[in-house]
């Protein structure tokens, strides 16, 4: 249920607050065996955030702006006092004792914390499969995969056991999940929100962003996590507009570029390429102008970003030596043992794997030939954004290449796993915003995902455009099987 359905619930209904997220608990108890969305829920906690919010009204004093709205947090953002795992071995003990900056805002402005979403171990991954908490699976059809790596997150929102959800998104984890789950997922540009609390995983690609049942619902979240933060130094110090003021603009003359390298790739599925293909006739009917552009390094992405990512990944996760955090191992006779045993005991095979192809890629000798070399193709895309930005105001690409798949296609063969991140990686090596929109379904009547791509700090043109289209296509007749 959207945020404009549960306001009036609660006004029509006249129920409290406390009442409304009780229901929602209940609903956490019946439904989630089946899916496996939360890692945990935070009940207490979200009484008394709930109760707040019930003396606010009794007492009619002014709202904060999501008051009463209950969300999920990907676990791999901090929520002070609570476990924040990464769905890893490595952290299923760790109690953060901070705040994120992005989720403290949320409870500043009235949201609800209802608990902690399943995700790919430390955000590395396609298909919440790498979890040691288990899979979870996708409402639409629980045999298969619901995304990752904000899988719980999104499935969550799908399958209505929360409002909204939090997830992060390195290459793609929020809007990907978002298109195999049917919901709407955003990520800002880098630095439009505060990455403090978010645990590390290819920190110049990171960013925090919502998954919600409609566009104005993103609008809303984006609008109170996003602004400048003294605790991180990449955190832009830019004016926050009020996004949702800008959603029901004409796209009269709004003009979309449609890349053509990402139509033409081999691997996209036709029936996606078709439903994306009518999304753009759509557009072309509210009055869009559809231009074709060339970004031709576009499809290089997801070799550079499979460079750059691990690299990073591997000096952040460098701090897990089973001293001053997490797991360690019971066995090791000395520090260098210890060390080695707790990383090999407590990450899994994928967490791994990043790790040793970013140590290979960065090591003496390789960094120029890997590293650097990624760095500069990530230059190259970013240029052929610029240069598609000179002719239009957003870009057009179906979110995903194929539609969700079933659960172990892909647990034995990693490469192809990566290759579900194709059209996702470039706006997060490019630093771009980027908002993924149900915009139709497979024959198998699972959803298929639209991808709009906007300039550095122009959230605020893809949501308009995106809004614009959602209440004209109200593509979602078909619900959940769950
Ligand atoms: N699927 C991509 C990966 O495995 C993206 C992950 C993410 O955005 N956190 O790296």
């Amino acid at each position: 249920m959207d945020f404009k359905s549960l306001r009036k619930e609660i006004k029509t209904k006249n129920i409290s607050v406390k009442e409304l997220v009780n229901e929602f608990f209940s609903k956490i108890d019946s439904k989630d065996p089946d899916i496996n969305s939360y890692i945990c829920t935070t009940n207490e906690n979200a009484i008394l955030q709930a109760e707040n919010i019930d003396k606010l009204i009794q007492n009619n004093e002014i709202l904060p702006p999501l008051a009463g709205m209950p969300i999920a947090i990907k676990d791999n953002i901090c929520t002070k006092g609570v476990v924040t795992s990464c769905a890893s071995e490595m952290l299923k003990n760790f109690v953060a004792p901070y705040e994120s900056t992005a989720s403290g805002k949320l409870w500043s402005s009235g949201g609800i914390c209802l608990g902690k979403t399943n995700l790919d171990e430390f955000a590395m991954g396609s298909s919440t499969e790498t979890s040691c908490f288990g899979v979870t699976s996708n409402p639409w059809d629980t045999n298969r995969v619901p995304g990752g790596s904000s899988g719980g997150s999104a499935a969550s929102v799908a399958a209505g056991l929360c409002a909204a959800a939090i997830g992060s998104d390195t290459g793609g984890s929020i809007r990907q999940p978002a298109s195999f789950c049917g919901v709407v997922g955003l990520k800002p540009t880098y630095g439009r929100v505060s990455r403090w609390g978010l645990v590390a995983f290819a920190s110049s690609l990171d960013q925090i962003g919502p998954i919600t049942n409609t566009v104005s619902d993103a609008a809303e979240i984006l609008y109170s996590i996003s602004g400048k933060d003294p605790f991180d130094s990449t955190c832009l110090d830019k004016p926050v507009p009020n996004y949702l003021n800008n959603l029901n603009k004409s796209i009269k003359d709004l003009k979309i570029g449609i890349i053509k390298e990402c139509f033409e790739h081999p691997g996209l599925n036709p029936e996606v390429k078709e439903s994306v293909l009518f999304g753009v006739e759509r557009f072309k009917t509210l009055g869009a102008e559809i231009i074709e552009v060339e970004c031709p390094r576009f499809n290089d992405g997801i070799a550079t970003y499979y460079v750059i990512a691990p690299s990073e990944a591997s000096a952040n996760l460098a701090r897990y030596d089973g001293v001053k955090y997490g797991y360690r191992s019971k066995e090791g006779s000395n520090l260098f043992d210890m060390t080695s045993k707790s990383r090999a005991e407590g990450f899994g095979d994928e967490v791994q794997r990043r790790i040793l192809i970013g140590t290979y890629a960065l090591s003496a000798g390789y960094s120029d030939a890997y590293y650097k070399k990624a760095q500069k193709v990530r230059t190259l895309i970013r240029k052929d954004f610029d240069n598609a930005f000179r002719k239009v105001d957003i870009l057009l690409t179906p979110t995903c290449p194929t539609t969700a798949f079933l659960k172990g296609d892909f647990v034995d063969d990693p490469l192809s796993m990566y290759l579900s991140d194709l059209l996702t990686v470039p706006a997060n090596l490019a630093g771009l915003p980027a908002i993924s929109i149900p915009c139709g379904f497979d024959n198998k009547g699972l959803p298929i995902g639209l991808q709009l791509i906007g300039n550095v700090l122009e959230e605020h043109r893809i949501l308009n455009a995106a809004n614009v289209f959602e209440i004209d296509a109200k593509v979602i007749k078909n619900k959940p099987i769950i």
